[in-house]
Protein backbone atom coordinates (compact mmCIF):
# COMPACT_ATOMS: atom_id res chain seq x y z
CA UNK A 1 0.00 0.00 0.00
CA UNK A 2 1.18 3.21 -0.77
CA UNK A 3 1.65 5.70 1.73
CA UNK A 4 -0.78 8.69 1.17
CA UNK A 5 0.01 11.99 2.39
CA UNK A 6 -3.22 13.73 4.31
CA UNK A 7 -1.40 16.76 4.24
CA UNK A 8 -1.55 17.08 0.56
CA UNK A 9 -4.42 18.90 -0.31
CA UNK A 10 -3.80 21.58 2.20
CA UNK A 11 -0.86 22.78 0.36
CA UNK A 12 -1.57 25.97 -1.22
CA UNK A 13 -0.47 25.24 -4.92
CA UNK A 14 2.51 27.29 -6.82
CA UNK A 15 1.43 30.63 -8.76
CA UNK A 16 1.10 29.33 -12.24
CA UNK A 17 4.17 30.37 -13.88
CA UNK A 18 4.19 30.57 -17.45
CA UNK A 19 7.54 31.17 -18.58
CA UNK A 20 8.38 29.33 -22.25
CA UNK A 21 11.82 29.41 -21.80
CA UNK A 22 12.53 27.95 -18.60
CA UNK A 23 9.88 25.32 -19.98
CA UNK A 24 12.43 24.68 -23.06
CA UNK A 25 15.20 24.01 -20.38
CA UNK A 26 13.36 21.26 -18.78
CA UNK A 27 11.99 20.12 -22.08
CA UNK A 28 16.02 19.79 -23.07
CA UNK A 29 16.97 18.75 -19.70
CA UNK A 30 14.13 16.05 -20.12
CA UNK A 31 15.79 14.78 -23.33
CA UNK A 32 19.10 14.66 -22.27
CA UNK A 33 17.36 12.57 -19.19
CA UNK A 34 16.03 9.85 -21.63
CA UNK A 35 19.27 9.97 -23.34
CA UNK A 36 21.10 7.21 -21.20
CA UNK A 37 17.98 5.72 -20.70
CA UNK A 38 18.03 4.62 -24.24
CA UNK A 39 19.56 1.62 -24.42
CA UNK A 40 19.02 1.73 -28.73
CA UNK A 41 21.48 4.07 -28.65
CA UNK A 42 24.51 1.56 -28.18
CA UNK A 43 22.27 -1.02 -29.25
CA UNK A 44 24.87 -3.72 -30.65
CA UNK A 45 27.57 -3.02 -27.31
CA UNK A 46 24.46 -3.54 -25.24
CA UNK A 47 23.77 -6.79 -26.95
CA UNK A 48 26.28 -8.30 -27.07
CA UNK A 49 27.37 -7.50 -23.40
CA UNK A 50 24.03 -8.84 -22.34
CA UNK A 51 24.86 -11.86 -24.23
CA UNK A 52 28.58 -12.24 -22.48
CA UNK A 53 26.96 -12.01 -19.33
CA UNK A 54 23.81 -14.36 -19.17
CA UNK A 55 26.03 -16.99 -20.77
CA UNK A 56 28.43 -16.36 -17.88
CA UNK A 57 25.62 -16.31 -15.02
CA UNK A 58 24.56 -19.80 -16.52
CA UNK A 59 28.03 -21.21 -16.40
CA UNK A 60 28.75 -20.03 -13.01
CA UNK A 61 25.17 -21.22 -12.05
CA UNK A 62 24.72 -17.15 -10.64
CA UNK A 63 22.18 -15.05 -10.69
CA UNK A 64 21.99 -11.25 -11.11
CA UNK A 65 19.80 -8.98 -8.62
CA UNK A 66 20.01 -5.45 -9.42
CA UNK A 67 18.76 -2.88 -7.31
CA UNK A 68 16.00 0.07 -8.95
CA UNK A 69 18.44 2.44 -9.06
CA UNK A 70 21.62 0.78 -10.91
CA UNK A 71 22.17 1.88 -14.41
CA UNK A 72 18.55 0.71 -16.46
CA UNK A 73 21.07 -1.80 -18.66
CA UNK A 74 22.61 -3.46 -15.69
CA UNK A 75 18.45 -3.80 -14.82
CA UNK A 76 17.57 -4.90 -18.05
CA UNK A 77 20.08 -7.97 -18.07
CA UNK A 78 18.95 -9.02 -14.39
CA UNK A 79 15.20 -9.09 -15.94
CA UNK A 80 16.54 -10.86 -18.94
CA UNK A 81 18.72 -13.26 -17.30
CA UNK A 82 16.00 -14.87 -14.67
CA UNK A 83 16.92 -12.50 -11.61
CA UNK A 84 15.60 -9.49 -10.40
CA UNK A 85 15.47 -6.08 -9.61
CA UNK A 86 13.93 -4.80 -6.56
CA UNK A 87 14.68 -3.10 -3.01
CA UNK A 88 17.17 -4.32 -1.40
CA UNK A 89 14.69 -6.85 0.86
CA UNK A 90 13.40 -8.55 -2.33
CA UNK A 91 16.64 -8.67 -3.80
CA UNK A 92 18.03 -11.00 -0.73
CA UNK A 93 15.22 -12.61 -0.56
CA UNK A 94 14.89 -13.84 -4.21
CA UNK A 95 18.14 -14.90 -3.99
CA UNK A 96 17.68 -16.84 -0.72
CA UNK A 97 14.92 -18.61 -3.04
CA UNK A 98 16.80 -18.90 -5.78
CA UNK A 99 18.86 -22.25 -7.19
CA UNK A 100 21.98 -20.55 -7.88
CA UNK A 101 24.96 -21.13 -5.49
CA UNK A 102 25.83 -17.68 -6.62
CA UNK A 103 24.32 -14.21 -5.83
CA UNK A 104 25.90 -11.06 -7.74
CA UNK A 105 24.14 -8.31 -6.25
CA UNK A 106 24.18 -4.60 -7.91
CA UNK A 107 23.40 -2.20 -5.98
CA UNK A 108 25.22 -1.08 -2.91
CA UNK A 109 27.46 -2.52 0.24
CA UNK A 110 24.79 -3.17 3.11
CA UNK A 111 22.64 -5.15 0.28
CA UNK A 112 25.51 -7.54 -0.46
CA UNK A 113 25.20 -7.97 3.19
CA UNK A 114 21.98 -8.43 3.65
CA UNK A 115 21.69 -11.36 0.55
CA UNK A 116 24.49 -12.71 2.79
CA UNK A 117 22.71 -13.13 5.81
CA UNK A 118 19.54 -14.68 4.39
CA UNK A 119 22.15 -16.68 2.11
CA UNK A 120 25.00 -17.58 4.48
CA UNK A 121 25.57 -20.82 2.14
CA UNK A 122 25.68 -18.83 -0.78
CA UNK A 123 28.74 -17.10 -2.33
CA UNK A 124 27.36 -13.66 -2.75
CA UNK A 125 30.01 -11.27 -5.20
CA UNK A 126 29.17 -8.04 -6.21
CA UNK A 127 30.61 -5.32 -9.26
CA UNK A 128 33.05 -3.44 -6.46
CA UNK A 129 32.82 -3.51 -2.79
CA UNK A 130 33.28 0.15 -2.97
CA UNK A 131 30.04 0.62 -3.76
CA UNK A 132 28.28 1.71 -0.11
CA UNK A 133 25.83 4.50 1.13
CA UNK A 134 25.78 7.64 3.06
CA UNK A 135 22.86 6.16 5.60
CA UNK A 136 25.71 2.96 6.10
CA UNK A 137 28.75 5.13 6.71
CA UNK A 138 26.66 7.46 8.63
CA UNK A 139 26.14 5.09 11.30
CA UNK A 140 29.48 3.19 12.56
CA UNK A 141 28.38 0.14 14.51
CA UNK A 142 30.47 1.26 17.82
CA UNK A 143 29.10 4.81 18.41
CA UNK A 144 25.54 3.55 17.62
CA UNK A 145 25.78 0.32 19.85
CA UNK A 146 27.17 3.13 22.69
CA UNK A 147 23.86 5.81 21.68
CA UNK A 148 21.65 2.26 22.33
CA UNK A 149 23.29 1.56 25.71
CA UNK A 150 22.83 4.81 26.55
CA UNK A 151 18.68 4.32 26.49
CA UNK A 152 18.21 0.41 27.40
CA UNK A 153 14.78 1.00 27.84
CA UNK A 154 14.01 2.02 24.41
CA UNK A 155 13.26 -0.62 21.38
CA UNK A 156 15.87 -0.39 18.21
CA UNK A 157 14.64 -0.33 14.60
CA UNK A 158 17.36 0.20 12.07
CA UNK A 159 16.50 0.62 8.38
CA UNK A 160 17.67 -1.71 6.29
CA UNK A 161 20.26 0.80 4.76
CA UNK A 162 22.89 0.16 7.71
CA UNK A 163 25.87 -2.59 7.68
CA UNK A 164 25.27 -5.68 9.14
CA UNK A 165 27.17 -4.82 12.35
CA UNK A 166 24.57 -2.52 13.09
CA UNK A 167 21.49 -4.72 11.77
CA UNK A 168 23.18 -7.23 14.73
CA UNK A 169 22.64 -4.42 17.27
CA UNK A 170 19.17 -4.02 16.42
CA UNK A 171 15.70 -5.55 17.91
CA UNK A 172 14.05 -5.21 14.19
CA UNK A 173 15.39 -4.06 10.90
CA UNK A 174 13.10 -2.62 8.85
CA UNK A 175 12.15 -1.30 4.62
CA UNK A 176 10.87 1.62 4.20
CA UNK A 177 7.63 0.14 2.92
CA UNK A 178 6.13 -1.32 6.42
CA UNK A 179 8.16 1.57 8.60
CA UNK A 180 5.06 3.51 9.13
CA UNK A 181 3.11 -0.09 10.15
CA UNK A 182 6.07 -1.40 12.40
CA UNK A 183 6.54 1.85 14.00
CA UNK A 184 2.74 1.71 14.65
CA UNK A 185 2.41 -1.62 16.11
CA UNK A 186 4.92 -0.98 18.29
CA UNK A 187 3.75 2.27 19.78
CA UNK A 188 0.16 0.21 20.16
CA UNK A 189 2.20 -2.01 22.20
CA UNK A 190 3.43 1.48 24.36
CA UNK A 191 7.30 0.93 23.32
CA UNK A 192 9.15 3.93 22.79
CA UNK A 193 12.16 3.77 19.91
CA UNK A 194 15.56 4.19 18.89
CA UNK A 195 15.53 5.27 15.22
CA UNK A 196 18.34 5.04 12.90
CA UNK A 197 19.84 5.99 10.48
CA UNK A 198 18.11 8.42 8.38
CA UNK A 199 16.25 11.10 9.91
CA UNK A 200 13.87 12.57 7.53
CA UNK A 201 12.29 9.10 7.24
CA UNK A 202 12.47 9.05 11.13
CA UNK A 203 10.54 12.00 11.01
CA UNK A 204 8.44 11.32 8.48
CA UNK A 205 6.67 7.98 10.25
CA UNK A 206 7.15 10.38 13.60
CA UNK A 207 4.57 12.65 12.53
CA UNK A 208 2.44 9.93 10.95
CA UNK A 209 2.40 7.74 14.12
CA UNK A 210 3.13 10.12 16.58
CA UNK A 211 5.35 7.65 18.57
CA UNK A 212 8.05 7.89 21.22
CA UNK A 213 11.34 8.56 18.71
CA UNK A 214 14.40 9.14 19.27
CA UNK A 215 16.42 9.96 16.11
CA UNK A 216 19.81 8.79 14.79
CA UNK A 217 21.23 11.95 12.63
CA UNK A 218 21.79 10.23 9.02
CA UNK A 219 20.74 11.06 5.40
CA UNK A 220 20.52 9.95 2.64
CA UNK A 221 22.80 12.62 0.46
CA UNK A 222 20.74 11.95 -2.62
CA UNK A 223 17.29 12.70 -1.02
CA UNK A 224 18.62 15.47 1.11
CA UNK A 225 19.13 16.94 -1.64
CA UNK A 226 15.24 17.70 -3.06
CA UNK A 227 13.99 20.95 -2.15
CA UNK A 228 10.29 22.13 -1.65
CA UNK A 229 11.52 25.35 -3.78
CA UNK A 230 12.58 23.94 -6.79
CA UNK A 231 10.01 21.48 -6.79
CA UNK A 232 7.75 24.71 -6.69
CA UNK A 233 9.48 26.02 -9.85
CA UNK A 234 9.02 22.55 -11.93
CA UNK A 235 5.38 22.55 -10.85
CA UNK A 236 4.44 25.48 -11.85
CA UNK A 237 5.42 24.51 -14.93
CA UNK A 238 3.89 21.35 -14.76
CA UNK A 239 0.69 22.63 -12.78
CA UNK A 240 -1.15 18.94 -13.99
CA UNK A 241 1.75 16.94 -12.84
CA UNK A 242 1.95 14.57 -9.52
CA UNK A 243 4.79 14.46 -7.11
CA UNK A 244 6.01 11.38 -5.95
CA UNK A 245 8.23 11.73 -2.96
CA UNK A 246 10.12 8.92 -1.28
CA UNK A 247 10.55 9.05 2.46
CA UNK A 248 14.44 9.90 2.92
CA UNK A 249 13.38 13.28 1.73
CA UNK A 250 13.20 16.46 3.66
CA UNK A 251 9.60 17.15 5.26
CA UNK A 252 8.87 20.13 3.40
CA UNK A 253 8.77 18.12 0.03
CA UNK A 254 6.61 15.18 1.80
CA UNK A 255 4.32 18.69 2.53
CA UNK A 256 4.02 18.97 -1.53
CA UNK A 257 3.74 14.72 -2.17
CA UNK A 258 0.38 13.28 -4.02
CA UNK A 259 2.10 9.79 -3.04
CA UNK A 260 4.99 8.82 -0.71
CA UNK A 261 6.61 5.57 -0.92
CA UNK A 262 9.09 3.22 -0.61
CA UNK A 263 10.93 2.55 -4.10
CA UNK A 264 8.28 -0.19 -5.26
CA UNK A 265 5.20 2.03 -3.80
CA UNK A 266 6.30 4.40 -5.50
CA UNK A 267 6.33 2.47 -8.91
CA UNK A 268 3.12 1.29 -8.16
CA UNK A 269 1.58 4.75 -7.78
CA UNK A 270 3.21 5.83 -10.99
CA UNK A 271 0.97 3.34 -12.47
CA UNK A 272 -2.22 3.93 -10.49
CA UNK A 273 -2.74 7.76 -10.00
CA UNK A 274 -4.58 9.13 -13.07
CA UNK A 275 -1.60 11.88 -14.17
CA UNK A 276 -0.06 11.73 -17.54
CA UNK A 277 3.01 13.46 -15.80
CA UNK A 278 4.37 12.84 -13.05
CA UNK A 279 7.37 14.50 -11.05
CA UNK A 280 9.70 11.75 -9.24
CA UNK A 281 11.88 12.87 -6.05
CA UNK A 282 13.92 9.60 -5.67
CA UNK A 283 16.98 7.90 -7.73
CA UNK A 284 16.54 8.57 -11.63
CA UNK A 285 17.30 4.92 -11.99
CA UNK A 286 13.61 4.03 -11.00
CA UNK A 287 12.24 5.67 -14.36
CA UNK A 288 13.17 2.40 -15.93
CA UNK A 289 10.65 0.29 -13.74
CA UNK A 290 8.44 3.15 -13.82
CA UNK A 291 8.13 3.18 -17.56
CA UNK A 292 7.66 -0.48 -17.70
CA UNK A 293 4.56 0.13 -15.28
CA UNK A 294 3.13 3.40 -16.81
CA UNK A 295 4.78 3.11 -20.16
CA UNK A 296 2.54 5.91 -21.54
CA UNK A 297 3.25 8.35 -18.53
CA UNK A 298 6.04 11.15 -18.78
CA UNK A 299 8.39 11.54 -15.69
CA UNK A 300 10.21 14.58 -14.63
CA UNK A 301 13.23 14.05 -11.94
CA UNK A 302 12.37 16.30 -9.25
CA UNK A 303 14.76 19.32 -9.17
CA UNK A 304 17.68 19.38 -6.23
CA UNK A 305 18.87 21.88 -4.57
CA UNK A 306 18.89 25.68 -5.50
CA UNK A 307 18.20 25.52 -8.96
CA UNK A 308 15.14 25.96 -9.83
CA UNK A 309 12.98 24.70 -13.26
CA UNK A 310 16.29 25.47 -14.96
CA UNK A 311 17.79 22.37 -13.07
CA UNK A 312 20.03 19.57 -13.83
CA UNK A 313 19.08 17.83 -11.13
CA UNK A 314 21.72 15.21 -9.40
CA UNK A 315 19.54 12.66 -8.09
CA UNK A 316 21.76 9.75 -8.77
CA UNK A 317 23.53 8.03 -6.12
CA UNK A 318 27.37 7.98 -7.02
CA UNK A 319 27.76 4.61 -5.09
CA UNK A 320 24.85 2.91 -7.19
CA UNK A 321 26.72 4.06 -10.62
CA UNK A 322 30.09 2.08 -9.28
CA UNK A 323 28.40 -0.54 -10.82
CA UNK A 324 28.66 -0.97 -15.07
CA UNK A 325 28.16 -4.36 -17.22
CA UNK A 326 32.29 -3.87 -17.61
CA UNK A 327 32.39 -4.77 -13.55
CA UNK A 328 29.88 -7.52 -14.07
CA UNK A 329 31.31 -9.06 -16.66
CA UNK A 330 35.00 -8.95 -14.87
CA UNK A 331 33.81 -10.32 -11.52
CA UNK A 332 32.03 -13.12 -13.33
CA UNK A 333 34.82 -13.79 -15.23
CA UNK A 334 37.20 -14.11 -12.37
CA UNK A 335 34.75 -16.78 -10.54
CA UNK A 336 36.70 -19.62 -9.38
CA UNK A 337 40.07 -17.59 -9.50
CA UNK A 338 42.00 -15.94 -6.66
CA UNK A 339 40.83 -12.32 -7.32
CA UNK A 340 37.28 -12.90 -6.91
CA UNK A 341 38.02 -12.48 -3.31
CA UNK A 342 37.85 -8.64 -4.13
CA UNK A 343 34.03 -9.27 -5.39
CA UNK A 344 33.13 -11.63 -2.33
CA UNK A 345 30.82 -10.15 0.67
CA UNK A 346 32.03 -11.81 3.76
CA UNK A 347 30.09 -11.95 6.85
CA UNK A 348 31.07 -13.29 10.22
CA UNK A 349 29.25 -16.18 11.00
CA UNK A 350 27.98 -14.99 15.03
CA UNK A 351 27.19 -11.69 13.19
CA UNK A 352 25.16 -13.40 10.47
CA UNK A 353 23.59 -15.38 13.45
CA UNK A 354 22.65 -11.98 15.05
CA UNK A 355 21.96 -9.85 12.31
CA UNK A 356 19.42 -12.67 11.00
CA UNK A 357 17.29 -12.56 14.27
CA UNK A 358 15.67 -8.55 13.53
CA UNK A 359 15.81 -9.15 9.78
CA UNK A 360 13.57 -12.30 10.17
CA UNK A 361 11.07 -10.20 12.51
CA UNK A 362 10.46 -8.39 10.00
CA UNK A 363 10.33 -10.98 7.14
CA UNK A 364 7.47 -12.82 9.90
CA UNK A 365 5.73 -8.66 10.08
CA UNK A 366 5.50 -8.27 6.94
CA UNK A 367 4.10 -11.57 5.82
CA UNK A 368 1.40 -10.83 9.03
CA UNK A 369 0.28 -7.66 7.12
CA UNK A 370 -0.80 -9.27 4.19
CA UNK A 371 -2.30 -11.98 5.86
S1 LIG B 1 20.47 6.50 -2.82
FE1 LIG B 1 20.92 7.20 -0.72
S2 LIG B 1 20.10 5.58 0.60
FE2 LIG B 1 20.29 4.71 -1.48
S3 LIG B 1 22.32 3.77 -1.51
FE3 LIG B 1 22.59 5.85 -2.33
S4 LIG B 1 23.17 7.07 -0.51
FE4 LIG B 1 22.30 5.15 0.23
Amino acid sequence: MTITNPTANAVPKPARVVDLAAKQIVENHLNKLAAPQDLSLNRHEFEQKKAQIIELLRANHATLIAHYYTDPAIQAIAEASGGIVSDSLEMARFGRDSDSAVLLVAGVRFMGESAKILSPDKTVLMPTLDATCSLDLGCPAEAFSAFCDAHPERTVVVYANTSAAVKARADWVVTSSIAVELIDHLDSQGEKIIWAPDQHLGRYIQRQVGADMLLWDGACIVHEEFRARSLASIKALYPDAAVLVHPESPLEMIEMADAVGSTSQLIAAAQRLPHDTLIIATDRGIFYKMQQAAPHKTFIEAPTRGEGATCRSCAHCPWMAMNDLDQIITTLQQIGTPQAAQHEIIVAPDLIAQAKKPLDRMLAFGASLKR
